[in-house]
């Protein structure tokens, strides 16, 4: 475990010439300080977790007293939003601090977000809220420990210096820890701008760092495309798997490696509603639960226009006509793994269609269904499942088919259920636990969110003292309106 001092830090983006970014010191917060801190994510760094308590952490990571070896950046990129492509994006209030090298030779971004005005603020103030922090925070973590490629959280900043959205909030910072902060929009940038030597450079960073092994290929370039179709294909099918909306999938929230990235108006979803729209700003339902799938290819379309310059025309087709088979395989396996089936049979798509078709026309809550179904023994009374669902008929019809497809197999019932409470968590983040640890958090206690945070990094375990945390949500809880703001 290392110290603030002897951290290994190797700031190899700041080594691109700065047609990449623009070189700038945050922009403190006004009577900043520490109100969270998470220790799994200091271990990424090799940092002694106990560090986080010094008041040199604070200095060195806020921005009142950068650490020495930071080259702190604003990194430049564009893309599409909301099917619109804005020529001019880039960190408008996030800063790269740095990148610290591990023992494993993983490399981390630091990356400050709510870090003040950058040259890619336009109408921006540059500041995260405490609102927002927090929702990342536990957000992040919540996935990553679902098993879900993410972006971590190291530590929220507080502070009294109100920021205005819908209200005045209180203004807020977040240190995010990423192996990567290049986005889809990174290559858009260079390729509307038509700059290919940059554009090349870029991916060639991308492929040095993330996946050397390209560079024997004939077109490592071409592998780069492939490994971002197979890795956000993936991504997808297990966010569809856990009910995770991430809200804004604009092509500059999409991380290049495929991992969930750039959390806003997120949203776990709780009664089965395939066009559930987490984001109150998003009229249309453009990036609405059911529609992810679809426009994570449309994203990758849009990628694959940015890198024509460097790979063949049919390498970059090829490799979107790849995207639906392998989001439908990885998909289904998700599913076959939720319901504790070993060597699924193409019947067996047919069980999860029609499960689907039942959850979008009874909403159950996603979560508490799956749980259940994980805790159903083979003769036990199917009623706190098929209760669930407005049409019990229906429900009992489908439980005793899946009974007859789970029977048929060599795994005795104990060991399906095992299998099945490792595959469906107990505990997600949902809405109103988040705004419960939000609104204490703004008066001053953050317990709450401590507390989230270590019960969300068990979210497969019985807690018997956190039970009701895995309840369905109150009324209130269901009628919250999450803001894009952020
Ligand atoms: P987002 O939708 O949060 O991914 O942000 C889209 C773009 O707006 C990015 O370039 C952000 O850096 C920028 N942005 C978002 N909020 C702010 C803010 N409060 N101040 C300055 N820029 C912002
Ligand atoms: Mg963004």
């Amino acid at each position: 475990m290392r110290t603030l001092e002897t951290l290994q830090i190797d700031n190899q983006f700041a080594r691109l010439d700065e047609t990449f970014y623009t070189r700038l010191a945050p922009t403190p917060l006004h009577d900043v300080r520490l109100v969270a801190s998470n220790p799994d994510a200091a271990q990424l760094l090799d940092l002694d977790p106990a560090q986080m308590q010094r008041p040199e952490f604070l200095d060195m990571f806020s921005g009142k007293k950068l650490h020495p070896k930071f080259e702190p950046l604003a990194m430049v990129y564009s893309g599409h939003q909301f099917g619109v492509y804005n020529p001019q994006l880039g960190d408008g209030r996030g800063i790269l601090l740095g990148e610290v090298v591990n023992e494993k030779g993983e490399y981390w971004d630091i990356h400050l977000k709510g870090a003040g005005k950058t040259p890619y603020s336009r109408f921006g103030d540059g500041r995260a809220v405490l609102r927002s922090c927090i929702r990342e925070y536990l957000g992040s973590e919540a996935l990553h420990h679902l098993g879900i490629p993410t972006s971590r959280a190291l530590c929220i900043f507080g502070s009294r210096e109100p920021v205005q959205r819908e209200t005045i909030e209180q203004g807020a910072a977040l240190i995010r820890l990423s192996p990567s902060h290049v986005r889809f929009g990174s290559f858009e940038f260079f390729f509307y701008n038509r700059m290919e030597e940059q554009l090349q450079a870029l991916a060639d960073f991308v492929i040095a760092r993330h996946y050397p092994d390209f560079q024997q290929a004939d077109n490592p370039y071409a592998e780069l495309f492939r490994a971002a179709v197979n890795s956000t294909a993936d991504m997808i099918a297990h966010w569809q798997s856990v009910g995770f909306a991430h809200g804004v999938m604009n092509t500059d929230n999409m991380s290049i490696l495929g991992i969930t990235f750039d959390y806003g108006p997120f949203g776990f979803m709780e009664d089965f509603v395939p066009g559930y729209i987490c984001n109150h700003s998003d009229h249309n339902g453009r990036y609405a639960f059911h529609q992810q799938p679809g426009i994570a290819l449309w994203n990758l379309n849009a990628l694959a226009q940015a890198l024509t310059p460097l790979v063949p025309q049919q390498d970059l087709v090829d490799a979107l006509r790849s995207y639906e088979g392998r989001l439908l395989t990885s998909f289904h396996q998700r599913m076959y793994d939720k319901l504790g089936l070993a060597n699924a049979t193409a019947d067996d798509q047919t069980l999860v269609t029609d499960l689907i078709g039942l959850l979008s026309n009874n909403h159950p809550d996603y979560t508490i269904f799956f749980r259940r179904l994980s805790r159903l023994a083979h003769d036990a009374d199917m009623a706190p499942v098929a209760d669930l669902f407005i049409d019990r008929e229906s429900a009992r019809t489908w439980i005793q088919r899946y009974r007859q497809r789970a029977t048929q197999q060599p795994m005795a019932d104990a060991e399906r259920l095992h299998r099945m409470q490792a595959s469906n968590p107990k505990y997600i983040l949902r809405n109103y636990l988040a705004q419960s640890a939000i609104e204490k958090a703004e008066q001053g206690d953050f317990s709450e969110v401590e507390r989230l945070r270590v019960l969300l990094t068990k979210p497969f375990d019985e807690q018997p003292e956190m039970e009701k945390y895995a309840d369905f949500p109150t009324d209130w809880g269901k009628s919250l309106e999450i803001s894009c703001s952020s």
